[in-house]
């Protein structure tokens, strides 16, 4: 693994401790989507004050007969491989992936239920995912121990992520069992101090030690499910990475602001007091989406002036004042069927990925839907998952190699899959339906 360029580590930490203040979007992107990417950062793209951590794994240069391939040739390529493999191999497109790449997928959908299609496929030898590592990852917990998950480009890493280390989180365990003494006791009330609760956006090892304390996996669909789950089982919650999932969740739930310290890895005790931390119900990382965080209220009383009427839905990794500003917040799922169960023509200003809002206008011609952000801003680490990339992985797997496989230990992958049970088996306190269904 190669080691990165320490300052590229730097410059992540000043942006998560909020040191740095750095733009993270440009419309450079939009310029040049079919340029390969050749910076030490997570890439061409508008995320720019993304960059990967030290240690984070880098991919090998394509060989030159992908890079300077036209893009139709490329398309014909992918095409050729794809139907050789037949039925050996299943392509997953994550719905924020760039059309180039979705177009040649077998299935589109969120992390989760990419991941239950490739279960669906045991057939398949291999699981070709065109999304991001920890998608990926999740993706090798639920399948098949003979199928190999192949992310196509190793550099597609998740920023919102990699903001929650083990390294950091277990640091950060061992500061709570200081402050709250054992953290496996229950009190009289048969309540642990703590939970910990992932998003399903963090790395496996994360959702190993998760599973390994007692805790449990969220996605944007089931948050409130699951703090009501945590909620049964400990007096507060330790919420990673996202820190505006688990504000925005909570504070629905009727936790108030002054019971939701921010945990800053870099700072003692997180950057709380003992007595903040024994007052808090959720303590919540220091993370965010470099994407959804880019929203404002600004952009929604523009929509509003410029389309009396318009309908403002938001994902929930959205901050705080956006999502309250709108009239919904929800996941990719939950904003697909809002405006698939609309009766009649509307205008839809939508607070998520570009990628997404413009499959979603294109779907729903009847309706006029368009992006809250003026500015072009896709998840640049998505788009690190070039179609070159594809092109190579499944020639790859036409010659019989199999290349970037993406694969968990058991030490962590089984922990990991006890948090995700816990989430499938997770039911909201109001209403008989699973925690597992997911959006
Ligand atoms: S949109 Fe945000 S959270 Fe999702 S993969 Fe991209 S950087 Fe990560």
């Amino acid at each position: 693994m190669t080691v990165i360029d320490p300052s590229v580590d730097h410059a992540l930490r000043l942006i998560v401790t909020g040191s740095s203040t750095e733009e993270t979007c440009a419309t450079d992107l939009a310029a040049g989507p079919w340029n390969f990417d050749t910076v030490p950062g997570y890439g061409p793209g508008s995320s720019m004050g993304d960059v990967i951590p030290t240690g984070s794994p880098r991919q090998g240069e394509l060989p030159a007969v992908y890079r300077e391939a036209s893009e139709e040739e490329l398309h014909d390529r992918i095409r050729a491989a794809k139907e050789t493999l037949g039925d050996r191999a299943v392509i997953l497109g994550h719905f924020y992936q760039r059309e180039e790449v979705v177009q040649h997928a077998d299935y589109v959908g969120d992390s989760f239920q990419l991941a239950g299609f490739a279960r669906q496929h045991p057939e398949a030898e291999a699981i070709v995912f065109c999304g991001v590592h920890f998608m990926a990852e999740t993706a090798d917990l639920l399948s098949g121990a003979d199928q190999a998950v192949i992310l196509p480009n190793l550099a597609a890493g998740c920023s919102m992520a990699d903001m929650a280390s083990i390294d950091q989180v277990e640091e950060c365990w061992e500061q709570l069992a200081e402050v709250f003494g054992p953290l496996d006791q229950p009190d009289g009330d048969g309540l642990v101090p703590v939970i910990p609760v992932t998003y399903m956006n963090s790395s496996a090892a994360i959702k190993g030690f998760v599973g390994r304390h007692g805790g449990i996996v969220c996605t944007s669909s089931n948050a409130r499910t699951v703090l009501e789950w945590a909620f049964a089982r400990g007096r507060r919650v330790l919420f990673f990475p996202d820190q505006h999932l688990g504000r925005n969740t909570a504070k629905a739930m009727g936790v108030p602001l002054t019971q939701m310290p921010m945990w800053n890895p870099r700072a003692s005790l997180g950057g709380s007091t003992a007595d903040e931390l024994e007052q808090s119900r959720v303590i919540l990382w220091h993370g965010f989406c470099s994407v959804h965080r880019r929203f404002t209220v600004a952009q929604i009383d523009q929509a509003r002036a410029a389309h009396p009427g318009v309908r403002v839905i938001v994902h929930p990794e959205c901050p705080m004042e956006v999502v309250d500003a709108a009239d919904e917040a929800g996941s990719t799922d939950y904003i697909r069927k809002a405006i698939d169960a609309a009766p009649t023509p509307a205008t839809f200003a939508i607070g998520t990925e570009i990628n997404l809002v413009r499959r979603l206008a294109a779907q729903y011609p009847q309706h006029e839907i368009f992006c809250l952000d003026p500015v072009v801003c896709p998840c640049s680490t998505m788009y690190r998952i070039h179609p070159g990339y594809l092109a190579w992985v499944l020639e790859e797997l036409v010659a019989g190699r199999t290349p970037n496989r993406i694969t968990v230990s058991a030490d962590v992958a089984d922990p990991a899959r006890v948090a995700l049970e816990r989430m499938l088996a997770a039911r909201p306190a109001s209403s008989p339906a699973g925690a597992g269904t997911v959006g």
